[in-house]
C-alpha cells in the first residue's frame, strides 16, 4: 500500500519509512531536505522520495491522486505527516518559520487531502499526525493523560496544538480519519545501525552526553540541579524511537480499518479524531540517563550544572495506556540500557564522533 511520509527523511520519519517498508507497506517520502538528510532516503532507505514542500499544493495533489510518476500509477492510501520544525528554543528566535511550516504548510495538505478524498469513493486517506508533550505545557499532574489541559509555553508547542485543532475540526466536517500521535523524549535508533539521530545543531540530551564521552564536545551541561526531583535534575519519558515507528504502523491499520466511505447521498461520515501519547510512563532524571550511559559505553564525561533552560518543566512523563489499550502498542526497546546501546552504536559510527 502505498503512504505518503512527509519529512520521512528526519529522525522519526525515516525510522518509520523503515518499519513500513518491512512491514510490506510502500513508503512514498516528500521532504525538502531542510533538516532531514538527502542521503537517508536515496542512499540507505533506498525508498522513493520526492524533493519539495508539504505546501506544495500542486504538488501534493499530484502525489496523493497518483498522477506523480513517482507513485507509479499508484493512489496514497494514507499519509504520516511529520514534516516540521522542532526545535523550542528555535521557535522562539523565529516563531513567523514555526507556524509558517508547522501550521499553514499543515493546512495545505490537509486541504489537499480532504479535497482529493471528496472525490474518491473511499473519501479521504486516513491522516496521522506528529504532535509532542509539548502541547501540555507545565504538567498539573504527574503524568500526562491525554485529557490533560492543553497549555503550551512555547511558540512550537503552539504551533502542534493549532494543527491538531485544524484535523479535529476537518475530520468532523469532511470525515478525515485522523490519529494524532504526541510522542514523549523520542530516542536510540535502529537497532541495525542503518539510521539514527543528526540534529545540527544537536540539542538533545542522549546524543550530547555521548558526544562528552567521546570527547566531541568538552563537557556536558546539565541544565538544572535545583528542581522538584529526587535527584534535582529534569525527568523525561525517553521512547525508543523504533517503539515510537512501530506506533505509527499500529495507527494507519486502525484507520484504514475505521475508513469509512461517504453515506449514499455523499456526504461525509464525521470522524472523531483519536489521540495518544506515546511514552512508557517511566521517568529518567538527567543524572539517571548519564550513569545509564556510563555503563552501557564504559566511558566517563565531564559534566558542569549550568542554569536551567527558560521553559523546561522539572518532570514530563507520559500515561501511555490509551495507546496500549486501543493500539495495542507495546514499547519493547525503550528502557534506558537498549536505548543507550542503540544509541551508541549509531553515534560511534558517525563520522567526526
Ligand atoms: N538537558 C541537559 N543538557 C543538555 C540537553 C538537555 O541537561 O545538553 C536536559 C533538559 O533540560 C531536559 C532533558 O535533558 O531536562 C531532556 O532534554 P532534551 O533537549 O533532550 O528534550 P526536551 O525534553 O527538551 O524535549
Amino acid at each position: 500500500m502505498l503512504i505518503l511520509v512527509t519529512g520521512g527523511a528526519g529522525y522519526i520519519g525515516s525510522h518509520t519509512v523503515k518499519a513500513l517498508r518491512q512491514a510490506g507497506h510502500s513508503p512514498l517520502v516528500l521532504d525538502d531536505f531542510s533538516s532531514g538528510r538527502r542521503a537517508v532516503v536515496e542512499d540507505t532507505l533506498r525508498v522513493p522520495f520526492v524533493e519539495g514542500r508539504v505546501g506544495d499544493g500542486a504538488l501534493v495533489r499530484s502525489l496523493l491522486t497518483g498522477d506523480h510518476p513517482a507513485c507509479a500509477g499508484q493512489r496514497v492510501e494514507a499519509v504520516i505527516h511529520f514534516a516540521g520544525r522542532s526545535i523550542v528554543g528555535e521557535s522562539w528566535q523565529r516563531p513567523a518559520e514555526y507556524y509558517g511550516s508547522n501550521v499553514s504548510e499543515a493546512l495545505s495538505l490537509l486541504q489537499a487531502v480532504v479535497e482529493v478524498g471528496a472525490a474518491a469513493a473511499s473519501g479521504p486517506a486516513p491522516f496521522i499526525f506528529s504532535s509532542s508533550c509539548a502541547v501540555y505545557g507545565l504538567p498539573r499532574t504527574l503524568t500526562l493523560t491525554e485529557d490533560h489541559p492543553l497549555e503550551p509555553i512555547n511558540p512550537y508547542g503552539r504551533s502542534k496544538r493549532m494543527v491538531e485543532e485544524l484535523i479535529r475540526d476537518l475530520a468532523l466536517a469532511h470525515g478525515l480519519p485522523s490519529i494524532i500521535l504526541r510522542y514523549f523524549n523520542a530516542a536510540g535508533a535502529d537497532p541495525d545501525g542503518e539510521i539514527g539521530e543528526v540534529h545540527d545543531p544537536e540539542t538533545h540530551l542522549i546524543p550530547r552526553v555521548l558526544d562528552a564521552m567521546t570527547g566531541r564536545s568538552p563537557f556536558l551541561q546539565i541544565f538544572g540541579d535545583d528542581f522538584d526531583t529526587p535527584d534535582g535534575t529534569g525527568i523525561r519519558d525517553y521512547t525508543h524511537v523504533c517503539d515510537l515507528a512501530e506506533a505509527h504502523l499500529l495507527a494507519v491499520n486502525r484507520l484504514l480499518l475505521r475508513r469509512a466511505a461517504p453515506a449514499a447521498d455523499g456526504a461525509p461520515v464525521p470522524f472523531r479524531t483519536l489521540v495518544y501519547n506515546l511514552g512508557t510512563g517511566q521517568g529518567a532524571s538527567v543524572q539517571e540517563v548519564i550513569e545509564a550511559a556510563k555503563a552501557v559505553t564504559g566511558r566517563g564525561l565531564l559534566a558542569h550544572v549550568a542554569p536551567r533552560r527558560g521553559g523546561d518543566p522539572p518532570r514530563l512523563v507520559a500515561c501511555a495506556d490509551r495507546a496500549r489499550g486501543e493500539l495495542g502498542w507495546e514499547p519493547r526497546r525503550s528502557d534506558l540500557p537498549t536505548i543507550l546501546a542503540d544509541a551508541w552504536r549509531w553515534h560511534q559510527a558517525l563520522p567526526g564522533r
